[in-house]
């Protein structure tokens, strides 16, 4: 043994906790009948203590010296150079989250999320407000202890997406901001709405699971090592390369919903499985900060492949020209009326709304920049929680065209600042753009590649995501990723020219 293998050693068996702990929350979030969830919550309090005291005991930095040591002067970019400074960065990092305040957020969550529920139900932000606000006092001292240069978002937004800061996110969303808005206006002042409501048919659900499944796999998605289940919150989950599971959730007329909603998990489900098995159990696929993004590099650089899937290909016309006669085999009598072009444009309606789980491809980052926006204002002091209804009223009239209501259309409508996590909206939007850079590279390195997709054959994409995105699990930031392919780092510019034309196209106006 080596400094190094003795290190990897250490890692892979913290891989192994933290992947047990991933099924149990898998099996909470698919399986467990509601009368285990106190006893389930002492199993994950007990193997997370369990996770985070071999993560940050003396052993680690133990192994981290000789290791260091032994890997100094080997090249930069080499997994073994990029393991050794991953596991230190994110040691040093751990360390000095406080565990004091993570617990409390932890046990103040659940009550949290009740109040939450009951004050969306009840349209009463008052309730809610004093839990949101202790929910940002901890986020304010996480992100003091973490620790950043120029706004406290950045020791938040890091969890989530390491290259990312408030300044670089506040120039990005401005460039979105300045092409979506004209956009989304040139669209509505166009938009007739469809000959026939093809979502008044019921569709079996049995049938609906096969022909995603159908999809998946011929995307590349391999059942001997997935498997797709329903969860009232979908997701993706991966306990290393060998078992990526997938889930969605089914309604019985909106066909959509798990349709592309499958597509989505297949898309995170492709880059986990895509992994280099030299990396399993390593370093490099390990997610130190327990936060699900398991073999991807970021919550961004992940939902850039579900999206790309989703959206760019599995809501393109090429592939409904190819799919739709398979969906009406399923679905003769429901989709009687529909051609591929119908469904096609079904599928791509632009319709600015209120709730962000239903938006478009267009209003959808509309929708995230005014929850980031809101983020940063209130750790900043810009905002104060008791102005949040009245702060999003206004920006989402002036972002989508819409304003809601009620609270429970608005500020209330997303679960995730009732449990604490602040920073993760924008790796939705970083995905978005992300996706369409990584999409115009592959175009320019694959030969015939459009041909391929018209022909339904996605293993000539797959591979060159693969290759340049997929295999290094955790090795290179989603910044470095794009600089490797697109010579580049995140830029607007492909996802607004990917928007613009097809939208022009499907709402017949010029550029
Ligand atoms: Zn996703």
């Amino acid at each position: 043994m080596s400094g190094y293998d003795d290190l990897a050693q250490h890692i892979g068996e913290l891989n192994d906790v933290l992947n047990a702990i991933s099924i149990l929350k898998w099996d909470q979030r698919t399986q467990m009948p509601s009368g285990g969830a106190r006893t389930r919550g002492n199993q994950l309090a007990t193997l997370s203590r369990i996770a985070q005291e071999m993560f940050i005991g003396t052993t680690t930095a133990r192994l981290l010296e000789t290791a260091e040591a032994e890997v100094a002067g080997e090249p930069s970019e080499s997994y073994r150079v990029r393991s050794v400074a991953q596991t230190r960065q994110y040691y040093e990092i751990v360390r000095r989250i406080p565990m004091q305040v993570i617990a409390d957020m932890a046990a103040l969550s659940p009550e949290s999320q009740l109040v939450w529920e009951r004050a969306k139900k009840t349209d009463d932000f008052a309730l809610f407000a004093p839990y949101l606000q202790r929910m940002l006092d901890f986020n304010k001292a996480l992100a003091d202890a973490v620790g950043y240069s120029d706004h406290p978002y950045d020791g938040l937004v890091f969890e989530y997406e390491p290259s990312m800061t408030a300044s670089k996110l506040k120039v990005l969303f401005a460039d979105l901001r300045a092409g979506l808005i004209p956009l989304l206006g040139r669209i509505v002042a166009n938009d007739t709405p469809l000959p026939v409501d093809l979502w008044r048919h019921t569709y079996d659900i049995p049938k609906q699971k096969a022909f995603a499944l159908e999809v998946a796999q011929q995307f590349g998605y391999d059942l001997q090592r997935g498997r797709l289940d329903i969860a009232p919150h979908p997701f993706e989950v991966s306990f290393t390369r060998e078992d990526v599971r997938i889930t969605t959730r089914y309604s019985d007329h909106y066909l959509p919903m798990a349709l592309f909603g499958s597509l989505h998990e297949t898309g995170h489900a492709l880059y986990e499985q895509g992994v280099d098995p030299a990396l399993t159990r390593s370093a490099l696929t390990t997610d130190f900060l327990g936060q699900y993004a398991v073999g991807g590099t970021s919550y961004g650089a992940h939902e850039s492949q579900s999206r790309l899937w989703e959206n760019q290909i599995g809501r393109s016309r090429a592939f409904w020209v190819q799919h739709f006669p398979r969906l009406h085999e399923y679905f003769p009598e429901q989709l009687a009326e529909a051609d591929d072009e119908l469904f096609y444009r079904a599928v791509n309606r632009v319709q600015p709304s209120l709730i962000r789980v239903e938006a478009d491809e267009v209003t959808y980052n509309l929708h995230i920049m005014l929850r980031v926006e809101i983020e940063m204002g209130l750790l900043d002091g810009t905002f104060q929680v008791s102005e949040l209804p009245e702060v999003w009223r206004s920006k989402m009239q002036e972002y989508v065209g819409v304003a809601p209501t009620t609270d429970s259309n608005g500020v209330l409508q997303d679960v995730h600042w009732s449990g604490g996590g602040f920073g993760s909206f924008p790796g939705y939007t970083v995905g978005n753009v992300m996706s369409a850079q990584l999409l115009a590279a592959a175009h320019r390195d694959v030969p015939d590649l459009d041909n391929a997709l018209a022909g339904a054959d996605y293993a000539p994409l797959l591979s060159w995501l693969t290759e340049n995105v997929y295999r290094h699990g955790r090795a290179y930031s989603a910044s470095e990723l794009l600089q490797r392919t697109t010579g580049q780092d995140l830029t607007v510019g492909p996802y607004m020219t990917y928007l613009t034309e097809k939208f022009a196209d499907l709402y017949a106006f010029t550029i």
